[in-house]
C-alpha cells in the first residue's frame, strides 16, 4: 500500500510533486497546509486560531495539527493509501502518527525526503504566486501564466501567500531546522526514510515513480 510522507523544507517542491503523484496512485492528497488555508479562507474557529500562526511563518500547535490529521486519515478514501504532505513537522506530530497510523492499519511505508540548496527554496518562495481559487502554483520568472495575474487552469486571481515574503521564510526555515528535520533521523532508523535532490523539479517526478514503482 502507498502510504507516504513527503516532507522537505518550505519551496523543495512537496505541493508539486504531490500533485503529480496522486494523479498517477490515485491517493488523496493530505496536505495540512491547505487543510488549514482552507479553513482560513472560510473563517471557521480553526481558520482563525490558525493564521495566527501561519501568517507569520509559526507552526500550529501539535494537538490542533495532530487531531485534523487523525480524522482525515480515518476516511474511507485512504483505504489503499495516502500521500502526506507537510505532516509530521514535528516529533511529537510524528509519534502520535505511528499510533493513530496503526490503530487503522494504514501504516506509514514510505518517506521521500527532498532536499533543496537554501538560495533555491528563498528564490521559489519569493517569487511564488498561488490561484486564490485552485491553490495552483506559478512563480514571477519561470511558471508565468499565460496572462498575468490570471490562472491559466480556471481563471482565478493570482496572489502571493501571506507567509510566502522573506521575513516569514525566515521563520518557517529556523523552524524546519529546529523542529522537523530531526524527524529525518527518526525516520532513517526505522528504515524508512529515503533523500532524493529537489534542484530540479521535472526531472524529480519521474524519479520517484520509478522508486515508487508503476
Ligand atoms: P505548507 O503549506 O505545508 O507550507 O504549510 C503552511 C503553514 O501551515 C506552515 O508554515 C505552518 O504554519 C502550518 N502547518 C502546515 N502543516 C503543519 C504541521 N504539520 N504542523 C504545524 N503547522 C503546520
Amino acid at each position: 500500500m502507498l502510504n507516504i510522507i513527503l516532507m522537505g523544507p518550505p519551496g523543495a517542491g512537496k505541493g508539486t510533486q504531490a500533485k503529480k503523484l496522486i494523479a498517477k496512485y490515485n491517493i488523496p492528497h493530505i496536505s495540512t497546509g491547505d487543510m488549514f488555508r482552507e479553513a482560513i479562507k472560510e473563517g471557521t474557529p480553526l481558520g482563525k486560531l490558525a493564521a495566527s500562526y501561519i501568517n507569520d511563518g509559526h507552526l500550529v500547535p501539535d494537538d490542533v495539527t495532530i487531531g485534523l490529521v487523525k480524522e482525515r486519515l480515518s476516511k474511507d478514501d485512504c483505504a489503499n493509501g495516502y500521500l502526506l504532505d507537510g505532516f509530521p513537522r514535528t516529533i511529537p506530530q510524528a509519534e502520535a502518527l505511528e499510533v493513530i497510523a496503526k490503530e487503522i492499519g494504514r501504516e506509514v511505508k514510505y518517506v521521500i525526503d527532498i532536499e533543496t540548496p537554501k538560495e533555491e527554496l528563498v528564490r521559489r518562495i519569493c517569487g511564488r504566486r498561488v490561484c486564490k481559487k485552485c491553490g495552483a502554483p506559478y512563480h514571477i520568472i519561470n511558471i508565468k501564466p499565460k496572462v498575468d495575474g490570471i490562472c491559466d487552469i480556471c481563471g482565478g486571481e493570482l496572489v502571493q501567500r501571506p507567509d510566502d515574503n522573506e521575513e516569514a521564510l525566515t521563520v518557517r526555515l529556523d523552524a524546519y531546522v529546529k523542529q522537523t528535520k530531526p524527524l529525518l533521523e527518526f525516520y532513517k532508523n526505522k528504515g524508512l526514510l529515503t533523500t532524493f535532490d529537489g534542484s530540479n523539479s521535472s526531472d524529480l517526478t519521474p524519479k520517484l515513480i520509478a522508486f515508487l514503482g508503476e
